[in-house]
């Protein structure tokens, strides 16, 4: 019996990868430290997972900073302005690609998110020139290291059809031109490793979303090559993120020796791919879930198991998570802090590993061991638990009619009792919500938290901050203001702290990108919201100014999508639940005379699931619950909401559903290209393009943000323009937002002169 996960987190306990990487890249660290960081960490890593029990130990799944780019450098797919400065070789260049080089103004690569998580990669780049060549010198070196410790080591590799998906061309040249030199450095990888191990994993996701007849064709030529190459090891091949779906006849008939199944996202697929796979190929049984942070049902993956096991001998089945757990924080020993009752309900990398070595223990011998037992009471005890179940959430849930999810009237109508309209002049001039977290306020923040600050202390500090914002935008001349968000560390964790149903992690990091981390609350039970959230600083803000002032809220979906989220009930009812305690905060502050209310919904996109097929289904409810939260105010108040990303093209006739009065979008570094989706779908109601890009510190001249709202008139009618940054500014400083913020206001003012 062959058990393993897909791959373990990489940051480490105490996030040490992250320390060392930033102390290095400050210059403090010496390269020698940073690598032996790297070493100690993975060794720690194999040997925890042998620890448990498990066969296969993962290699090559570590990295300085993201697998994509150790696979760009391993097969040498290095763009051209890395290679020209010679003497920048090995980890220099490598931390180049992923940072660019600010000496000589080299721009890094791009970043992503990986599929449907909130991990990002670098997006490799092709273009028609591009050479590679074979570097597998650091995978060897791992798998030497793990026959040391005295494990069997399982290289993990992305394969070369995600590889080439994944990446983007540069000059226009198909990507599928590198397939068949790029299959020759794969080979000859798998040539080198295949002496040491009995087991190569070879990633492709990509089976579990839409893929073309061309990539099918692909998928063949490049597994077939490497059946050759493979000698006596054996290829794993593995799917996950979902079910494969109409790509399951090609990856059951590619000659592999074993394919992998992502049981938990798509746990329905079992059977027809026990039909379909070949008797002697090896089925790995993704059952323990790498994507959340609850403990497995063991008993439930005993019956797949089972189901498995009827196919033939207990060696064509192999027990693994159903993705690697580099989406998990590493030990929930650590959260020494949370309620333990909720504890126990949680299992996070380290505790998954046993999950695993229980369920290849159960395959093997038939028999549960006392894991079994442990999950089974904490699986009892969380149904049985008095959070679980808010009755009187359910029934409001369950009360709502078509009405909660309309607004009054239709935008057309609403537009003119606006009495803010009145108030403002053509092109308002607004900002998204944060200004610069500076020192002062973090450690105001801090000192709150520690109890070094009295709650007066605190208040009375962060109404100054407050005071000073406020001042600083009526000095800069901009039209609707905000209070800054001085009191808020992060848009989604500021609300989970006040909602019921949440709970938060100490320790409960997971990478995002390279050194960055983020620590996602949980949601373990029926939201709601016991008294306002935001309404006393709302109220404030609004006090110091007769301009407008917009309530600050954060939107149910984004608020889902950047938690843990409890897998009892389905992730539509979780998401209505928090769009009705939302409404409340939404309601709460029209009363106190808020005439504007921002909803944000960063993350509706990244919520969208790979499938096409799924996409309506998913934006029908992520919609709704937008138009819960904000239907029930009066047509005289006016909301908006912001998103800041620009791929708008395919979700735009859902993005007009939600029905905000007035948008605020990424598209400053598009130079205002997406507006074309606006103009597709005759957008009805008010566009804030961003006309400055905020994630660098340069500041837009005049110039150039009265050009980019020239280039918005030819698509967004006068009346509609709304001007402001992509997104907020709390990554910013002072100096340079206040520099940006008055060239914007002057631009919009030079625009007015001109209508
Ligand atoms: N209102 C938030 C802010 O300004 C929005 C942040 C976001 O969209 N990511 O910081
Ligand atoms: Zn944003």
């Amino acid at each position: 019996m062959n058990a393993h996960v897909l791959g373990f987190p990489r940051i480490g306990l105490g996030r040490e990868l992250k320390w060392t990487l930033e102390s290095y890249w400050r210059g403090e660290a010496s390269l020698e430290e940073l690598l032996s960081t790297a070493e100690r960490l993975k060794r720690r890593h194999w040997q925890v997972q042998m620890q448990a029990g498990l066969d296969l130990l993962p290699v090559g799944d570590f990295s300085l900073y993201d697998h994509v780019l150790d696979t760009v450098a391993m097969v040498g797919a290095v763009p051209e302005r890395f290679c020209r400065n010679s003497a920048e070789t090995g980890c220099a260049a490598y931390f180049a690609m992923a940072r660019g080089e600010a000496r000589s103004s080299i721009p890094a690569m791009e970043m992503t998110k990986w599929f449907d998580t909130n991990y990002h990669y670098i997006v490799p780049e092709f273009t028609n020139d591009l050479r590679f060549r074979k570097d597998a010198s650091r995978l060897l070196q791992d798998v030497r290291t793990v026959k040391e410790l005295g494990g069997t080591a399982k290289p993990v590799l992305v394969g070369p059809i995600t590889f080439l998906l994944l990446g983007k061309s540069m000059d226009g040249s198909s990507p599928w031109i590198h397939l068949e030199r790029l299959v020759d450095v794969y080979s000859d990888i798998l040539k080198d490793i295949s002496g040491e191990c009995p087991w190569i994993q070879i990633d492709e996701p990509v089976l579990c979303s839409d893929l073309s007849p061309k990539a099918h064709q692909e998928f063949r030529y490049a597994y077939e090559s490497f059946a050759g190459a493979k000698g006596h090891a054996r290829i794993l091949l593995t799917s996950y993120f979902g079910p494969l779906g109409d790509n399951l006849p090609l990856a059951a008939s590619l000659p592999v020796d074993g394919l992998h199944l992502d049981l938990v996202r798509g746990a329905e697929q079992l059977p027809a791919a026990l039909e379909a796979m070949p008797s002697e190929q090896v089925v790995s049984l993704g059952l323990v879930d790498g994507r959340n942070i609850w403990r497995a049902d063991l008993d439930a993956a005993a019956e797949c198991i089972n189901a498995a096991k009827q196919r033939g001998s207990e060696s064509k089945i192999m027990l693994g998570t159903s993705c690697s757990l580099l989406h998990c924080p590493v030990d929930v020993a650590l959260e020494t802090d949370m309620d333990p009752s909720i504890r126990e309900w949680m299992a996070f990398a380290v505790q998954k590993c046993d999950e695993v070595a229980a369920l290849a223990h159960f395959a093997e011998t038939g028999e549960r061991n006392s894991l079994f037992a442990k999950n089974r009471k904490a699986l009892q005890a969380r149904a049985a638990n008095p959070c679980a179940v808010d009755k009187s959430v359910r029934a409001r849930v369950d009360s709502l009619t078509p009405k909660h999810y309309e607004r009054g009237s239709v935008f057309a109508e609403r537009t003119k009792v606006q009495s803010v309209r009145r108030q403002l002049p053509l092109f308002p001039t607004t900002t998204i919500g944060s200004f610069p977290q500076t020192p002062e306020i973090r450690s105001i923040r801090l000192g709150h938290k520690k109890g070094e600050w009295t709650t007066e202390e605190y208040v009375a500090a962060m109404k100054n901050q407050i005071a000073e914002a406020v001042a600083r935008q009526e000095e800069l001349g901009l039209d609707v203001l905000v209070h800054g968000e001085p009191e808020r560390n992060d848009m989604v964790e500021y609300f989970g702290q006040q909602l019921n149903g949440f709970c938060f992690t100490s320790q409960g990091w997971v990478q995002s990108y390279g050194s960055r981390c983020v620590k996602p609350p949980v949601i373990f039970g029926d939201v709601s919201r016991p008294q306002a959230m935001t309404v006393d600083w709302a109220r404030y803000a609004q006090s110091l100014t007769p301009k407008p002032m917009k309530g600050m809220l954060t939107g149910p979906v984004t608020i889902l999508c950047w938690s843990f989220v409890r897998n009892d009930i389905p992730r539509s009812e979780v998401c209505r639940q928090i769009a009705l305690a939302i409404r409340d905060e939404v309601l709460d502050l029209e009363s106190a005379g808020l005439s504007i209310i921002q909803i944000d919904e960063a993350a509706l996109r990244e919520g969208l699931p790979l499938r096409a097929a799924d996409h309506e289904a998913y934006l029908r409810w992520a919609v709704d619950c937008f138009r819960l939260t904000a239907a029930g105010v009066r047509d005289e108040t006016q909301i908006h909401s912001h998103m800041c990303y620009s791929e708008f093209n395919a979700i735009m006739e859902w993005i007009a559903q939600m029905d905000a009065d007035v948008i605020s979008i990424e598209a400053s570094r598009s130079g205002m290209a997406l507006l074309e989706a606006f103009r597709a779908v005759s957008y009805p109601a008010d566009v804030g393009p961003g006309v400055y890009d905020i994630h660098s510190p340069r500041v837009p001249s005049e110039e150039e943000i009265h050009g980019l709202l020239k280039k918005a008139l030819e698509v967004v009618a006068p009346e509609r323009l709304w001007v402001n940054p992509d997104c907020g500014l709390k990554t910013r400083g002072w100096p340079e937002t206040i520099a940006s913020l008055k060239n914007l206001v002057a631009a919009a003012k030079r625009l007015r002169r001109e209508y």
